[in-house]
């Protein structure tokens, strides 16, 4: 059994009241951790030390290249243990080894992308009048609260810790209370690295307790928040107290729309990626399926004879396909959202059920699931889900493809399959979305930025967007002859 302890200035230590909380395998509902179950206290010890640290500038004022090489060390050691990493993240969130191998993966890039940005060209000058120079140069926001949801425990923390660290800030992590594991992980390589004590701090315990409290200290200067939108919305709250710098990555209800033009395997194939892929626990799945009216029949069977075929079993299985979802209570959140659709009238297609055969009993799988005959105003259209449950639309034209592709309150991701390059830029252009695929569904890169428009959230992660958002930006106005004004007289 692993004992999962918080990470204060430099130091590993159990939660002020001695509670712990046990963190479930979700393909067996075995406990594998005891996990500190930290409080308000903790939250601000951690907070505490971070800002003790930022303003002693033992971090910020490191040259940036040397920030730079703290991230290329935990790049490394990172990908040295790899193997073990993936292995706790599967055994921790549920997903298959596959995924979590893409994830560590990812993690590592991530880090040596942010290692590399910190030393690029940065800044402006210009020359605003005789005899003035400008400068501006961007400095780091200072304490910043990380918080992260479990459908990528690794990755999520990273796509936060990375570019905030690069810039020269302090950090409170939290991770879920429902997946710590690796967080652990990467907490031991940082200390192993040596960055020094209090830059980098982990709490863990519940949302409106230790997260809460993250999101309202006056002694934290931003807060960046992954999750959902109603705990996005308290955030924004919470926040406000100290006018605290937010950016919100939250939750979507994303359309994949497929032109009756486009490569037919090709688009069954994403479709079926783009809402099964991580169980479906993905904020940018493509949970709503937009298929053009002359090719609806023949696409929705092809779907539903290679949905069939997806192998369901536990994450570390390597033949499995699609794992458990992460926890008992998010499982029947899912269940709860297929009895609705059955309610609402929509047709359930396949799936719908919670699996139980061939040992999966004691896991949290439920079967990949395809509703149609749904109406715009039916909540499983409208609501995440966050699971393996697609509801399939049909359009039949362009406009009205866009019209019910921005029909919901989110505005995460969005894909358009079609061979028609002109037809499928237009489509993207009209998506209120902030990430979107033409002929793919799902990929992300850590050059490109990833947030959303509406109330899918704030800000943006990743590439130079995800830097900045971690700096405030400074003019500097320079006197080149130093002499009084004379605007008043003597
Ligand atoms: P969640 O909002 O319940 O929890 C996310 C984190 O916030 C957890 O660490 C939790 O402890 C903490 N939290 C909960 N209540 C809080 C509060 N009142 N104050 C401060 N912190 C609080 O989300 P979840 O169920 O863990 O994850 C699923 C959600 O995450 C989905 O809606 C999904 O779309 C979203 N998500 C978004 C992205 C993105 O990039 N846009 C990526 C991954 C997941």
């Amino acid at each position: 059994m692993m004992e999962l302890n918080m990470y204060i200035n430099g130091e590993w230590v159990h939660a002020r009241s001695g509670k712990t909380r046990e963190v479930l395998n979700p393909a067996t509902g075995e406990v594998i951790a005891l996990a500190a179950e930290g409080d308000v206290e903790d939250a601000r010890d951690a907070i505490q030390t971070a800002r003790q640290a930022f303003d002693s500038g033992i971090w910020s004022e490191l040259p940036a290249a040397e920030r730079g090489r703290y991230l290329l060390a935990i790049a490394d050691k990172l990908e040295q243990q790899s193997e073990e990493i993936v292995r706790l993240e599967t055994l921790d969130n549920g997903k298959p080894l596959r995924e979590s191998a893409f994830d560590v993966a990812d993690a590592v890039a991530c880090f040596r992308y942010y290692a590399g940005i910190v030393t690029k060209p940065d800044g402006q000058t210009y020359h605003v009048s005789d005899p003035m120079q400008t400068l501006v140069v961007r400095e780091p926001v200072g304490v910043c609260g990380l918080i992260v949801p479990w459908n990528y425990p690794l990755l999520m923390a990273v796509w936060k810790i990375a570019p905030a660290l690069a810039a020269g800030n302090t950090i409170v992590f939290k991770p879920s209370e429902v997946t710590p594991v690796t967080a652990q992980k990467l907490f031991a390589i940082i200390d192993e690295v040596g960055i020094p004590k209090g830059v980098a701090n982990m709490v863990m315990g519940a949302g409106p307790t230790v997260g809460n409290e993250i999101a309202e200290s006056h002694l934290v200067d931003k807060v960046s928040f992954t999750g959902g939108t109603v705990t996005g919305r308290s955030i924004m709250r919470a926040a406000a107290g100290n006018i605290k710098k937010i950016s919100l990555e939250l939750g979507g209800k994303s359309p994949n729309i497929v032109f009756a033009d486009a490569d037919f395997e090709t688009a069954v194939d994403y479709a079926l990626f783009g809402i099964f892929a991580n169980q479906g626990e993905v904020c940018s799945a493509g949970s709503r399926l937009l298929l053009e009216d002359s090719i609806y029949d023949r696409f929705v069977a092809r779907l539903v004879e290679r949905t069939k075929k997806i192998r369901i079993g536990s994450g570390d299985d390597p033949a499995t396909e699609m794992g458990p979802l992460v926890s008992q209570a998010h499982m029947e959140k899912v269940l709860r959202y297929i009895e609705l659709g059955k309610e609402e009238g929509a047709t359930l297609l396949c799936g719908g059920n919670r699996i139980t055969e061939n040992g999966l009993d004691k896991g949290y799988f439920v079967e990949p699931t395809i509703f149609t005959d749904v109406t715009p105003e039916m909540r499983i259209v409208q609501d995440e889900i966050f699971g393996p449950v697609l509801v399939i639309q049909r359009f039949s034209d362009e406009a009205e493809a866009i019209r019910m592709a921005n029909d919901t309150p989110y505005g995460l991701a969005g894909g358009v399959f079609t061979q028609d390059g002109a037809k499928a830029l237009r489509v993207i252009k009209k998506l209120r979305a902030g990430i979107t695929w033409i002929n793919c569904f799902n990929p992300t890169y850590n050059e490109a930025p990833w947030g959303g428009y509406k109330q899918s959230g704030i800000g943006r992660a990743l590439g130079t967007y995800g830097y900045e958002e971690y700096t405030e930006v400074k003019q500097i106005n320079i006197n080149l002859q130093v002499q009084p004004t004379g605007w008043f007289e003597e």
